[in-house]
């Protein structure tokens, strides 16, 4: 899933492609892609980008004040064209789920593997229409977001660090691999109570969130769409490197594994050297 760096160079990306643009077509390759019903995705066309931004993991293209916002997901995808093809998207078994075209004759697709279809797009006159973006805390990135802010947010939830790096209606734009790589970072458990942090620890989870932000999007920054999702993968320390070898430490990195999602962490870097108890993984392990 694209998370806060990959949509911010996805942001600036498609704002120097799309710069002095028109939109010629907007097409749905599926019904359920698109939440919003007025306005049409048909105001759209003719309209000029007129800049593009990101709002925690949603993307946004300002199209003469219409707005076409959207978010990929879990497994959805940003696929940019500088010559797209002649044939009109219809909805169907297709993996693109949404199709732009531009006056220059390039593009882009919206596309999502998988058979769970998460990929959401909206039509807006409004930002604050979103749902999704209403509700979003603030940005890890933004000047505003002080090591005080943040202290004040880990002292008023009584929630494990994990869960709440992830939660887009506290912190907006982390998600599962980078709250991994932050926690491995600041050396906390992902299992921590927010609020019992004391301030040694949030000072190093702050810096942490901070730089490793910050130092995954100068990475990402200036590399074309189909890039950055390899990059992203080989910019991880401990997230999806189950088995591997702890770059701090040497260690082994291990797995705490859920329903539908699984986190990585570092034992010696993070636990005090004490393996997090996996449902799934303990029996193996006696
Ligand atoms: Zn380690």
């Amino acid at each position: 899933m694209p998370e806060l760096p990959e949509v911010q160079a996805l942001a600036d990306f498609l704002a120097q492609r799309t710069d002095g643009l028109v939109v010629t077509g907007v097409e749905l390759g599926s019904f359920h892609v698109l939440k919003t019903f007025t306005p049409p995705p048909d105001a759209l066309v003719g309209a000029p980008v007129d800049g593009v931004s990101r709002h925690g993991k949603f993307l946004d293209l300002d199209c003469g004040g219409t707005h076409l916002v959207f978010h990929l997901a879990r497994a959805g995808w940003l696929r940019w064209s500088d010559a797209m093809p002649a044939t009109v998207l219809r909805p169907g078994k297709s993996p693109i789920a949404l199709r732009v075209r531009f006056d220059d004759a390039s593009g882009f697709d919206l596309t999502e593997a998988g058979t769970q279809k998460r990929l959401a797009a909206y039509v807006v006159n409004r930002v604050e229409d979103v749902p999704g973006i209403v509700s979003l805390g603030p940005d890890p990135l933004a000047d505003e977001f002080t090591q005080e802010v943040f202290a004040g947010i880990l002292a008023e939830h009584r929630m494990q660090v994990k869960g709440l790096l992830r939660d887009q209606s506290i912190i907006a734009g982390v998600g599962n691999a980078y709250s991994d790589e932050v926690l491995h970072v600041a050396k906390l458990s992902p299992f921590a109570i927010a609020a019992k942090l004391d301030a040694e620890q949030v000072t190093r989870l702050y810096t942490a969130l901070r730089e490793t932000l910050a130092h995954a999007v100068a990475t990402a920054s200036g590399k074309p769409a189909k890039e950055l999702k390899d990059a992203k993968r080989a910019g991880m320390r401990v997230h999806g490197r189950t088995g591997e070898t702890c770059p701090e430490c040497g260690d082994v990195v291990r797995e705490v594994s859920f329903a539908d999602s699984s986190l990585q962490y570092c034992a010696t870097c993070q636990t005090g050297g004490k393996p997090l108890a996996d449902r799934r993984t303990s029996k193996f392990l006696k």
